[in-house]
């Protein structure tokens, strides 16, 4: 199973906007400790979905965890289709409303380009909702394509309305996870 004997870093993107999103959010991070060591967790974040006509879609819950691994990035990726699939993630539509989206967004400075996984992600460095929790995280991490930290890309993006609410570790009460009027 050990891809180096050396762990990498590898940086994971989540998002909900479907069902119990928190209760998502947390069964994911819970999961992706047990695939390497020294895990960093950052706040969660809202963001509006984007993407097919999805006017009707809820808000999305995002964060980004970072962990140290001795897996192959094809392995890690097996291990986070799994945990979405246990949390009932099914792919009718493209875009549509999930109850779990784990992207691996960098793994160390490799480049991978297969029919199953590009990385760096191809479209983080345009998302706020994927930069700003990176940023919490790894904001010194080198993207391999820009060379540009990822501090200084989530600093240049425009204003995307994405909006930090707080931790995963408060309680649920004290995070308003109702969707905004
Ligand atoms: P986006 O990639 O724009 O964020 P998405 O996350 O909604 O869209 P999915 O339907 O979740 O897209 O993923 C489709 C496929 O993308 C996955 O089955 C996986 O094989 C592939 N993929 C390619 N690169 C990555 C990556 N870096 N992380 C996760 N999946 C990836
Ligand atoms: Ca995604
Ligand atoms: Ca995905």
């Amino acid at each position: 199973m050990a891809y180096k004997s050396e762990p990498i870093v590898a940086c994971i993107g989540l998002g909900s906007n479907l069902g119990d999103r928190v209760a998502h959010l947390r069964s994911a991070v819970n999961a992706i400790q047990h695939l390497g060591a020294s895990m960093s967790v950052s706040s969660v974040y809202e963001s509006e979905p984007f993407g097919v006509g999805d006017d009707e879609q809820p808000i999305y819950l995002n964060m980004a965890v970072s962990i140290q691994t001795k897996l192959a990035p094809e392995q890690l990726l097996a291990e986070l289709l799994d945990i979405e699939r246990a949390n009932g993630r099914v792919r009718l539509r493209r875009n549509e409303a999930r109850t779990l989206d784990l992207d691996i967004l960098m793994f160390g400075e490799h480049l991978i380009e297969t029919s199953a996984l590009t990385v760096p992600h191809p479209r983080m460095h345009e998302r706020a909702f994927v930069m700003l929790p990176l940023a919490e995280i790894a904001p010194h991490m080198v993207h391999p394509v820009l060379q540009r930290t990822v501090s200084e890309i989530a600093a240049s993006l425009p204003d995307q309305g994405v909006r930090r609410i707080g931790s995963l570790d408060a309680a649920p009460a004290q995070i308003p996870f109702t969707n905004p009027v």
